[in-house]
């Protein structure tokens, strides 16, 4: 059996796509079939794959709008047991394409479920947004995944994202549950990182991952090398923290 799980946070720059492309390496080389799918019109998951988005002929917009089948644009990557369904920029324009769409908040699910069963994991790097793709992820899954940074504002906004969650619980996928709570950039010279973890762990309990992602230069690095941490940095902090999220995602689900 797969399981779906979403990455999401509407906000930015906390840590879903450095989470989709090393928790997802990290699941292959435990020996779990993984697939990532790019719903972020950034792309910046499939570029940190190693795949040029200039060599992508379709993508997951084609998928949303066009009606194309997942196969199609599924793409193997350099990293053994990871499959990648890409994103690129035109996926922007699916947010106000997909209004007009009967059914819109089903497209994702409905695609995947040809293909799903093929892998242990599909993990889906969502937007910035709580906007009809995130939504669409969220219908999809079996999960979410939600990554916070320790920082300043780390609970802001959090109220929006569980209120969402709890409407699509409601209205389009009653089975969503919460996969877990990730502490990412953790500084562990700063009060500050603590005192977000303490508050994140006094809310959200046994959901909050034991493993504690650091701030971590090479995790940043490691996407302009298309690689992830195992491969660019075998033995940093970064590359055993998301090995170590692995097992827990692995174990958590048994
Ligand atoms: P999101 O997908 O939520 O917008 P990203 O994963 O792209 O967030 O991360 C935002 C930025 O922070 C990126 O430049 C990324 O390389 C960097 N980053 C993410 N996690 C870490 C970390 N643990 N340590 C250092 N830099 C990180
Ligand atoms: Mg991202």
């Amino acid at each position: 059996m797969s399981r779906v799980v979403a990455i999401a946070n509407q906000k930015g720059g906390v840590g879903k796509t450095t989470t989709s492309i090393n928790l997802g390496a990290s699941l292959a080389y435990h020996g779990k079939r993984v697939l990532i799918v790019d719903i972020d019109p950034q792309g910046n998951t499939t570029s940190g794959l190693g795949i040029n988005k200039a060599d992508v002929k379709q993508c997951i917009y084609d998928v949303l709008i066009n009606e194309v089948q997942m196969e199609s644009v599924l793409l193997s990557t350099p990293i053994e047991g990871v499959d990648l369904i890409p994103a690129r920029i035109e996926l922007a324009g699916a947010e106000i394409e997909l209004v007009q769409v009967l059914s819109r908040e089903h497209r994702l699910k409905r695609s995947l479920q040809r293909v799903r069963d093929r892998y242990d994991f599909v993990l889906v790097d969502c937007p910035p947004s709580l906007g009809v793709l995130t939504v669409n992820s969220l219908t999809a899954a079996d999960s979410v995944l939600i990554p916070i940074q320790c920082e300043f504002y780390a609970l802001e906004g959090l109220g929006q994202l569980l209120n969402t969650v709890r409407i699509v619980q409601k209205h389009l996928n009653k089975r969503l549950e919460i996969e877990g709570v990730l502490l990412t950039m953790y500084d562990a010279r700063t009060n500050l990182s603590l005192q977000v973890m303490n508050e994140v762990q006094k809310y959200f309990q046994e959901k909050v991952y034991q493993t504690v992602i650091p701030r971590n230069v090479r995790l940043s690095e490691a996407p302009s090398h298309g690689k992830p941490i195992l491969e660019y940095a075998a033995r940093s902090r970064g590359a055993q923290c998301y090995v170590d999220l692995a097992k827990e995602v692995i174990h958590n689900g048994q």
